[in-house]
């Protein structure tokens, strides 16, 4: 039997054990009697010697010019090439997603890669007239310092290289704690870092328990941003600790995504797109579609279309050919989604799924049968709270401006989408839905890397991440004035 190893911290350049008594397994959830490697809770301490480490390497990397620093991203770009199909191995085997979904992820990281070097020579501010003859007035970005990154496992390679490559090319060092139950594809993301020549102390990870590991992180005085995906429970905790130390904070957080279906829509089209919003990648992205809101004449035949969809669905290992669908993260998970489909029997109408799937080897996994609820009323707990497990609520509505607002009649705003051919629809519903991404005739998710990516509402605090605005969140502007009269006859300074 071989050994099962412990993941090591990466602080200032090296991979150092860590002194923690206790470790965490990171099990397969497709199988888990499969123990992928051990997690150590690292003391806080360990956090403190990262975040030394970052502090230590801030001079000489900002002294970088920044496109130079995005350069060193062609490098990672290249060795992560190298490295897809081992990384999405390694993802696919402890977050349990497909095999071409986690490919898929991937290479999304690389398409961000790529928009990101770019940034390193965008990395501008703005000239503006002055009041005064002779002046130049103008902005400039600059590094914060350092930042703190804290990350989910349900994208374990995106999330994190789309915080730590904006924040390493505005000129910050780094202090990353990834997700508890995704240490190996973490491990892989600053092992290419490393390999890529990014200089010891810029990017450093810790491993351990967000109370512990990710709580020194937001509080350290040397901190000056922090950058969070996950729950909102816990984005509200790091917003409220941040904003004690007026520290910059982002949170990218819940969610409880709407497609609407209007009555002229192509049903095939809106069933699809729905069906792959609710139950790829396990209901477990932040932009999966949890609600359909549907015309109540196109109703039945939408549903039984969505149902085909999930008969569809092969649950089973990602690595295996033909499986369609992986299993929740972990047991935890797992019993939560079910939990609300238990809630949800007594609220709506089951119209499949609703248990855990346990047949042959399922059994030793976490796995969920795709769950369909139908007239699902507006005030119930399927309905308002957020479940990342493949389930979808149906809420019937009579009329347009009824679905407006049940799409826009819950705490979240991340995404949403709206199936129609009517142009006056589609419009006032991109204007009216209370989302920060919306989409048309094509499914809740995805996000390309040239957009700002974000929500609204309890979904979201901070700037946008991807696209031009992730920049402007790792880095503060200055305003500069220069007068070159050379004489002093400034009489207007008010
Ligand atoms: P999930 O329920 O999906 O684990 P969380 O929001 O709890 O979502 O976790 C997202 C990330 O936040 C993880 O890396 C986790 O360790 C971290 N985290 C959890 N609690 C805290 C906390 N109190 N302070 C800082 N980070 C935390």
């Amino acid at each position: 039997m071989t050994e099962i190893s412990t993941h090591r911290n990466y602080i200032g350049g090296e991979w150092r054990a860590s002194s923690a008594t206790e470790t965490l397994d990171n099990v397969n959830p497709a199988d888990a009697r499969q123990v992928l490697g051990r997690v150590p809770r690292s003391p806080r301490q360990e956090a403190r010697d990262a975040i030394d480490a970052a502090v230590a390497a801030r001079a000489a990397w900002r002294a970088i010019p920044a496109p130079a620093r995005a350069r060193k991203f062609l490098k990672i770009h290249q060795v992560m090439e190298g490295r897809i199909d081992e990384l999405a191995r390694a993802l696919t085997r402890e977050e349990g997603k497909i095999f071409p979904e986690a490919k898929g992820e991937v290479l999304k990281t690389l398409n961000l890669i790529e928009w990101f070097i770019g940034e390193g020579m965008r990395y501008i501010g703005r000239t503006a007239p002055s009041e005064m003859p002779n002046n130049l007035a103008y902005t400039v970005r600059q590094p914060i310092g350092t930042v703190g990154l804290i990350t989910p496992w349900n994208f374990p390679v995106a999330i994190p290289v789309w915080k730590i490559a904006p924040a390493l090319i505005a000129g910050n060092t780094v202090v990353f704690k990834p997700a508890e139950a995704t240490p190996a594809t973490a491990q892989i993301c600053v092992e290419i870092c490393e390999e890529a020549g990014i200089p010891a102390g810029v990017v450093n990870m810790v491993f351990g328990d967000g109370p512990e590991v990710g709580d020194e992180i937001i509080r350290h005085p040397e901190v000056g941003a922090i950058s969070f995906t996950g729950s909102t429970a816990t984005g509200t905790r790091i917003y409220e600790a941040g904003a004690a130390a007026l520290k910059k904070v982002q949170c990218e957080m819940g969610g409880k995504n709407p497609v609407v279906v209007l009555e002229d829509a192509d049903l095939d089209l809106a069933a699809l797109g729905t069906a792959q919003g609710a139950f790829g990648s396990t209901g477990q992205r932040c932009t999966a579609t949890s609600r359909a809101i549907v015309i109540d004449s196109v109703a039945d035949a939408f549903v039984e279309k969505v149902i085909a969809h999930a008969d569809a669905v092969k649950a089973g290992n990602g690595l295996d050919e033909g499986v369609t669908m992986g299993p929740s993260i972990d047991e935890r998970q797992m019993n939560k989604v079910l939990d609300y489909i238990e809630i949800g029997k007594g609220e709506a109408k089951l119209a499949r799924g609703g248990k855990r799937l346990t047949e042959g080897d399922l059994a030793h996994g976490f796995f969920v049968d795709p769950t369909v609820f139908d007239e699902v009323s507006r005030d119930t707990r399927i309905a308002r709270e957020e479940i990342f497990g493949p389930v979808l609520s149906v809420l019937r509505v009579k009329d347009f401006d009824e679905a407006m607002a049940a799409a826009n009649d819950v705490d979240y705003g991340l995404t949403s989408s709206i199936y129609t051919v009517d142009p006056n629809r589609m419009f006032r519903f991109i204007d009216e839905i209370e989302t920060g991404i919306t989409h048309v005739n094509s499914p809740t998710m995805g996000g390309e890397a040239q957009l700002p990516f974000g929500g609204i509402k309890a979904t979201g605090v901070g700037e946008r991440e991807m696209g031009p605005t992730a920049i402007e969140f790792f880095s503060e502007l200055k305003t500069v004035y220069i007068d070159y009269t050379g004489s002093s006859r400034k009489s207007n300074i008010y």
